[in-house]
């Protein structure tokens, strides 16, 4: 007989729905509802493509792996951690809040570096924050109160699918009965995007000239006239227009992502975009929200901060935490060569990172914590399964706006294969045993 169970949470993207119904028949997942087509895959999923049930170990990457237990994968693993000078433990992103805790807690025991994804994703956009201030509001003010919404090098018809649906623009909210009609739209990005094609005003910036745009935008509130008839490739014109449509808006909220994050200028274009967020607020209530990726990408950074005061690239080789991104983060110190042995769980830099850190993993140990056959986990040494979070086990994840939901166990873990947390206290229990 099928079994509904619901108002689980999507352990996907940084939307982090939290109305999905789960559909169990047999110990097994048979469907969902409400799910979008990435969330419903993540479900129906779990158990498909490579799935480990059991350790790996291999002494040389080109050998074959042999399946070993969770004792010895574990014991090798500290062995490693303990001998080595500067060891990077990264991924954390789709890990549940207590594992990420207990991480912070081994990355200090090791004196080792303490990275996430933000260092690939929205690490720039915490940077603008530590420089000019985090003006923000949560999606259900969005929600009940934007009568304007701006997507800035953001695509959530492709990355938060139900993001519009749920929060920003089709929505009825308390103040917006009528939804979208109640709303405007306004999206800046090069591409005519699928969201771009929903938007009521497109802004088709040039590639890396958002820097540019955020600055004219500013000048324009403030009353200086632009003496030019294009602004990064946008009539001038066009740019009144949408600064007045933001100036007389009600309620506004700027979404920005990875075509800010990862574009020329990087943090600066963010330090910026906030500015101008701010100049808003001297005419009109204005917020802004990075569209965090992964579903517990937030969750990370606020559990790192609380513990060690820093968000991410936190280096504990001097005893204490030191946080110097640009020198302490992932890609600096696996591209310089300064890493002589990596943990990476709940991730997959293996796919994800640029080919020069990738000739640096594959010179060093390697462990990788995952569920799944990943491009990771082909450069590994040591591969330890895990449970899946948000289907197998709970937790607590950080929504992109920042507000905790308790992530629930659908079906029972997999006999044998323990989870995040288990596996990173077994370390620090044996990490602590070597001292
Ligand atoms: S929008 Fe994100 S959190 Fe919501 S169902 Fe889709 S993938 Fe999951």
């Amino acid at each position: 007989m099928v079994k509904v169970v619901k108002n689980v949470v999507c352990p996907f993207c940084g939307t982090l729905c939290d109305d999905i119904e789960v559909l169990v028949e047999d110990g097994h997942i048979v469907g969902t509802r409400n799910a979008c087509r990435i969330g419903n895959a993540k479900f129906m999923h779990y158990e498909g493509s490579v799935r480990y049930d059991s350790p790996l170990m291999r002494e040389n990457k080109k050998d074959e792996f042999k399946k070993v237990d969770y004792e010895t994968a574990i014991e090798e693993t500290a062995r490693l951690l303990v001998e080595s000078k500067l060891p990077l433990i990264y991924g954390w992103s789709s890990a549940e809040c207590h594992a990420q805790q207990l991480g912070v807690l081994l990355g200090e025991k090791v004196n080792g570096v303490l990275d996430n994804t933000a260092s690939v994703c929205h690490g720039p956009s915490l940077l603008a924050v530590q420089d000019v201030g985090y003006p923000v509001a949560t999606l259900g003010e969005t929600k009940n109160r934007a009568d304007t919404v701006l997507f800035w090098g953001s695509n959530p018809m492709h990355a938060h699918p139900r993001h519009m649906s749920r929060y920003s623009v089709f929505a009825r909210g308390f103040f917006r009965e009528r939804g979208r009609k109640d709303r405007q739209m306004i999206v800046v990005d090069p591409r005519k995007t699928d969201t771009a094609k929903l938007a009521d005003v497109h802004l088709q910036v040039e590639p890396h000239k958002d820097y540019e745009l955020v600055s004219a935008m500013r000048a324009a509130l403030k009353g200086f006239k632009i003496e030019s008839d294009y602004v990064a490739g946008i009539p001038t014109e066009t740019v009144y227009e949408a600064v007045d449509l933001c100036k007389n808006a009600q309620f506004g909220t700027l979404f920005f992502s990875m075509g800010v994050t990862m574009s020329r200028g990087k943090h600066r274009i963010i330090d910026n975009a906030i500015q101008l967020i701010v100049d808003l607020n001297a005419h009109t209530k204005f917020s802004l929200m990075p569209m965090r990726g992964h579903y517990n990408v937030n969750g990370f950074n606020q559990v790192s901060t609380w513990i060690t005061g820093y968000p991410y690239g936190v280096d504990f080789s001097r005893g204490y935490p030191r946080y110097n991104p640009g020198e302490t983060a992932s890609n600096d110190l696996l591209q310089r060569g300064e890493t002589d042995m990596m943990l990476n769980i709940a991730s997959d830099p293996g796919a994800h990172f640029p080919q020069k850190a990738l000739e640096h993993m594959v010179k060093i140990p390697l462990v990788c914590i995952d569920p799944h056959q990943t491009p990771t986990t082909e450069l590994a040494n040591i591969v330890m399964p895990t449970a899946l979070t948000g289907v197998e086990v709970s937790g607590t994840a950080y929504r992109m706006d920042g507000v905790p939901i308790e992530l629930r166990k659908v079906v029972d873990v997999p006999e044998g294969l323990l989870s995040d947390a288990e596996i990173i206290s077994g370390l620090l229990k044996e990490v602590k045993k070597m001292e």
